[in-house]
């Protein structure tokens, strides 16, 4: 039997959030919002478990973006003057607020929605946060002058919000790093130490996802102007590989990625992408099964875990509950080819 995983992230329903949106506005305030939150979450808990997923998360309910959602709970920045900042290299422009002062964190950023989780299913639980790269590519810095020393300075923040979800119970904790696939070079420099800071210490599972960014129209037009071989994890994998963290997320159905780059994860569990999220077509469990078959010859059947390619936030919630099947039958019939 093949493992089986999101991302993290999924739509939020329409009566929690706008949707298709990656920025999306909440519908309710206060005591309300709080509740829609919770019940958004055992929705997607359930519906998760139902197509027979092995790991279950949050979906990332209860946060409006999956960096700005930790940033809300960090003290030093300012959020009610953001500014305009070209981020992932000014693949596009996002408003982002402005750190000011040091960094501390005012208190747990996602204890209520890793506790309810974890309260409601028995099996694996993975928790998803920003990696420190990512998180200094998505704010503008009024203080630290030094991209290093600010990212180090989150990963510690980082650091104690993952201890604390470990001790929710959490099984995997997941920082997510699209920035690693744009600043190669930095990212095999210190952005992989940055990655083992935030996960200092702790005992359960570790992971990074690596992806290609959400299936929006800036992320659709950049990946067509990258040619025909996506050499990005390249540079990386090796640093990953030497790392402590232990399993690494990475795209590959529909992309260009040569998957014999899934080589240079040897000994790493490999979180290999057979959902796409750029797309509302579902795949078919043949499909899945395939991208799968191809991935075996790189990577051994106890370190392969089928995902999707990234978070399915944006997609219709319809079309995600699909995929989320595909995904899950798509790996069974994997194992009765490949078992
Ligand atoms: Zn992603």
């Amino acid at each position: 039997m093949f493992r089986t995983a999101i991302a993290g992230s999924l739509p939020k329903p329409a009566w929690l959030a706008e949707t298709h949106k990656l920025w999306p506005q909440w519908k309710a305030q206060g005591d309300d919002l709080l509740k829609a939150k919770a019940d958004a979450t055992l929705l997607w808990v359930k519906l998760q478990e139902d197509a027979g997923l092995e790991v279950i998360g949050d979906g990332e309910q209860a946060r409006q973006h999956f960096v700005h959602g930790f940033l809300e709970q960090v003290e030093g920045i300012d959020f009610e003057h953001k500014v305009k900042m070209g981020i992932r290299n000014n693949r596009y422009d996002a408003m982002v607020p402005q750190v000011v002062a040091p960094l501390r964190l005012k208190g747990r950023v996602h204890a209520f929605e890793a506790q309810l989780t974890r309260a409601h299913t028995t099996k694996k639980v993975k928790f998803t946060l920003p990696g420190p790269m990512t998180i200094v590519d998505t704010v503008a810095d009024r203080f630290y002058g030094d991209k290093v020393k600010m990212a180090m300075a989150f990963a510690e923040l980082l650091n104690q919000e993952a201890l604390a979800l470990q001790a929710d119970g959490v099984d995997i904790v997941q920082f997510d790093e699209p920035a690693f696939n744009v600043y190669m070079e930095e990212a095999a420099d210190w952005g992989v130490k940055a990655l083992e800071r935030a996960a200092q210490g702790l005992t359960c599972t570790t992971a990074v996802h690596i992806c290609y960014g959400y299936g929006i129209q800036a992320n659709i037009d950049w990946k067509n102007s990258l040619g025909h071989e996506w050499r990005q994890y390249e540079k990386v994998f090796p640093a990953l590989a030497k790392s402590s963290i232990d399993q690494v997320s990475l795209e590959c159905f529909h992309s260009h990625v040569p998957p014999d780059l899934m080589k240079l994860l040897e000994g790493k569990d490999v979180m290999v992408g057979v959902i796409d999220v750029a797309s509302e077509e579902i795949e078919t469990p043949e499909q899945v099964a395939d991208t799968i078959g191809m991935a075996l010859q790189f990577v051994p059947k106890k370190h392969l875990i089928a995902c999707t390619n990234c978070g399915l936030a944006p997609m219709d919630r319809a079309v995600a509950e699909a995929k989320l099947k595909a995904l899950a039958e798509g790996a069974k019939l994997a194992a009765k080819r490949y078992g």
